[in-house]
């Protein structure tokens, strides 16, 4: 009955994952998933969600179903994170948003918004991208392209074709931004640049869908959402995607958050509805855990303020690898530039390294990273930087 099944290959980040945990190399490095683990190696809790954690569990409550969008405390702290605090749209009532399951959860909304209520539209990803923005948007029945993006070649961005082919989009299609920490490439686009691709995306009545997993890792809170913020500004209509797996380090929590700007008060009301019915018919409501721990944390001005701390040692401590990694392979390999490694932003840097010189790391050296050369640098730290820099000069040089 079930032998047409097709075998499923496994997710190639989550599959490296695997493969890194049964290898027996006592020097082995995990830079494959984008996980930021501290300067011990560990997954750390943050010290506001472990406060959090000790309001829920005392007394320890009962469980009921959260109503569909997520607890009202979770959808405020998504909206005040990404058009800020005193945000008139906030005020006047025309962001829908609801709590959803982490940053994919959003996506999967979005989706399946897009696809029911615009089927006309195609949605563009960057090239490269996160793999599975593709394999979501496709899931839903929503066409994917790809727009130009990261020059390999120069580590930089390929701004004037980006442009270039926005210009050439349909109404109401789709593309997919990264506000912040571009993943998996960490090369953004500067304030200038972001306020050229917004104007093209007026002229031009596309949709932004803005995904932001990494707000607080590139420059700062603030800074981070300037994109989101400034097509707000502008008075464009636009869905923004949030994840809190990297920033409140709750990845196993599943929590996130979809908005949608609106023109007027009365679209907010029909589009949250629509979301609402969407997550009704795939998942009914979202797990209220982790929802919880982001209402504490988020509206507690407090433990907001030790957050926003927190993230930024995060930052701080990527950053500071950053120039670790840099420095160790100018020493050995002086006739190459590795300035890319610190223009880039948030837990990743595309290394440019082949798929053989990313074999070699992983069979001679118990390294991981993605095959495409994606390494995630907080997986770095003061114990493992000096193998991990020697080991990539290694193979960079021969
Ligand atoms: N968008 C981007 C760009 C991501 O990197 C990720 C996580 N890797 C997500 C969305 C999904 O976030 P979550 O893990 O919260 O589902």
């Amino acid at each position: 009955m079930f032998e047409r099944i097709d075998y499923y290959a496994g997710d190639p980040i989550l599959g490296l994952m695997e493969k890194y945990s049964a290898d027996s190399n006592p020097n082995k490095v995990n830079l494959g998933i984008g996980i930021y683990y501290d300067e011990n190696g560990v997954l750390p809790v943050l010290d506001c969600v472990k406060t959090a954690e000790e309001r829920i569990a005392d007394p320890i409550a009962p469980r009921p179903y959260l109503p569909m969008a997520g607890l009202p405390g979770h959808r405020k702290g998504c909206q005040e994170l990404l058009f800020g605090k005193d945000a008139q749209i906030l005020k006047d009532g025309l962001v829908a948003t609801i709590a959803t399951i982490g940053g994919s959860g959003a996506l999967k909304v979005g989706a399946e918004f897009i696809h029911d209520w615009f089927p006309q539209a195609k949605c563009y990803v960057s090239d490269p991208t996160w793999g599975n923005h593709i394999a979501i948007f496709e899931g839903s029945d929503v066409e994917v392209g790809k727009y130009p993006y990261y020059d390999k070649a120069n580590s930089s961005i390929k701004f004037d074709e980006m442009i270039a082919f926005f210009e050439t989009l349909n109404k109401n299609d789709v593309i997919l931004l990264h506000p912040c920490c571009h993943n998996p490439t960490g090369m953004d686009l500067t304030q200038a640049q972001w306020d050229t691709v917004l104007n093209v995306v007026k002229a031009r009545e596309l949709i932004p869908f803005m995904d932001i997993a990494y707000q607080g890792f590139g420059e700062d809170m603030d800074s981070d959402a300037y994109a989101i913020r400034k097509a707000v500004e502008m008075g464009l209509p636009l869905f923004v995607s949030n994840s809190f797996s990297k920033n409140l380090s709750l990845y196993g929590e599943r929590v996130g958050g979809l908005s949608v700007v609106c023109p007027t008060v009365d679209e907010t009301e029909r589009v949250f509805g629509q979301l609402n019915a969407t997550v009704r018919r795939i998942y009914s409501s979202p797990p209220s855990h982790g929802g919880r721990v982001v209402d504490i944390v988020m509206n507690d001005e407090a433990l907001h303020e030790q957050w926003v701390g927190e993230v930024y040692a995060m930052r701080d401590r990527i950053k500071g690898m950053r120039l670790k990694l840099k420095s160790v392979l100018e020493a050995k390999i002086p006739n190459r530039n590795f300035d890319y490694i610190t223009r880039q932003n948030g837990m990743f840097s595309f290394t440019g390294l082949t798929p053989e010189q990313v074999e070699r790391l992983q069979t001679e050296f118990g390294i991981y990273m993605v095959s495409n050369s994606r390494m995630c640098v907080a997986g770095l730290n003061t114990s493992n930087i000096d193998y991990v820099a020697n080991a990539m000069a290694d193979v960079l040089k021969d």
